[in-house]
């Protein structure tokens, strides 16, 4: 029992499951310098688990450490596969909100990627937020503004507001809610549509190397409509999406879109199942960097190194906890814009996948198993036959 409560029902019956100490804070700040990645700050992750609902959430999370610098690089939207998603996903939404037409508003939209595609229909109009917009010209019927959303008043009613992978970046999710729900001009009843990591991919399959800093919350379907209920919109649907790695809800006010349907929610197991799973992750960390350690150190004897596929938020914390015994590990990465750079805390190069043949590589690790179909391709083209894996 912790005095903390939930920060997505506010149950107090929060158990504490997993504890990873010294963590880069962020995952995604990529460094020019070596020195300075291995000085990168840290934090620590003490991870809890309601009791009532099955929320995760990191009880050490400080916000103080948390200040979203420029250079933070975490588009998605160099892999075709998660490409190919968010223009289904933008379809999906266009069609069944009728969005032709329509004012769309995205929270925390980054460069604006998603917000063009949701746009793209005849006589629709897109205003994004984002503090960290780097400028440019999204296009004539979007707007984006360099700032936070709620800071300054929307004059056109928005039809639907979005926010992807925001909410588990919030230490006051439900607050994050009721300012989205306030924030809409008086008469408006917009669609809320929320994308966030799924807790059950990460507790349920597998996913052990999601839990970073950076992410306060990992939300399952319960406890995400938990959240947006008690920031007082009445929850309408979630959904699992991108083989499950992903959440979605959406959400309406009173008197919004289809008031008096029947809510179609995504199944989750009972919480005490969670509980378990939860419980069984500290040991199940511990099994694989065992594992990948014998496996590094048998190659790193026979004079190989090991490629690390992905160095977004899994490969970071993968190569930071296997510390040393990883200091074969090549983290690679097909975005050009982290090419040369370091990786926060264990300071190794990103390489691009161009650079792997002349690299003695004996193993390639894919840390997103859903690009292993994809990377395996690449391998191959780049006449590489060591064996692909997922961690
Ligand atoms: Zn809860």
């Amino acid at each position: 029992m912790s005095a903390t409560a939930c920060l997505a029902c506010g149950s107090a019956r929060v158990e504490r499951f997993l504890e990873l100490r010294g963590v880069p804070v962020f995952c995604n700040v990529l460094w020019s310098d070596r020195a300075a990645a291995q000085a990168a700050p840290r934090g620590d992750l003490d991870l809890g688990i309601c009791a009532d609902c099955g929320h995760v959430f990191n009880l050490a999370f400080d916000p103080e450490l948390v200040r979203y610098a420029e250079g933070y690089e975490n588009s998605l939207h160099h892999s075709p596969r998660f490409q190919a998603y968010a223009e289904e996903l933008a379809l999906d939404l266009r069609r069944r909100h009728g969005l032709d037409g329509k004012h769309v508003v995205e929270i925390a939209c980054g460069q604006g990627d998603f917000l063009k595609l949701v746009c793209a229909g005849q006589g629709s109009v897109g205003t994004g937020f984002d503090p960290s917009f780097r400028g440019g010209d999204p296009g004539a019927n979007v707007a984006i503004r360099p700032e936070y959303f709620g800071v300054s008043p929307l004059v056109r009613a928005p039809d639907l507001v979005c926010s992807r992978h925001a909410l588990e970046h919030m230490d006051t999710p439900a607050d994050f809610v009721r300012m989205m729900r306030q924030a809409v001009p008086a008469g408006s009843s917009p669609v809320y549509f929320c994308e966030v990591p799924n807790s059950l991919y990460s507790l349920r399959d597998g996913g052990v190397w999601d839990f970073i800093y950076e992410h306060v919350s990992y939300f399952n379907a319960r406890s995400l409509a938990a959240c947006f209920a008690r920031g007082g919109l009445r929850v309408t649907r979630t959904w699992e999406t991108f083989a499950g790695q992903f959440l979605c809800l959406e959400a309406v006010g009173e008197g919004g879109p289809a008031a008096g349907a029947p809510a179609q929610l995504a199944s989750v197991p009972a919480s005490d199942e969670l509980l378990t799973l939860a419980a069984g992750l500290g040991t199940e960390v511990d099994r694989l960097l065992v594992q990948w350690r014998d496996e590094f150190a048998r190659i790193a004897g026979a004079g190989g190194r090991v490629a690390v596929w992905g160095s977004g938020s899994k490969g970071v914390t993968f190569l930071n906890l296997m510390g040393p015994d990883g200091a074969i590990g090549v983290p690679v990465d097909i975005n050009p814009a982290k090419h040369g750079l370091f990786l926060p805390g264990v300071g190794r190069q990103v390489v691009a996948p161009e650079a792997l043949p002349g690299l003695d590589i004996r193993l390639v690790l894919v840390m997103n198993p859903v690009y292993a179909e994809e990377i395996a391709g690449m391998v191959r083209r780049l006449g590489i036959d060591a064996p692909v894996v997922g961690v």
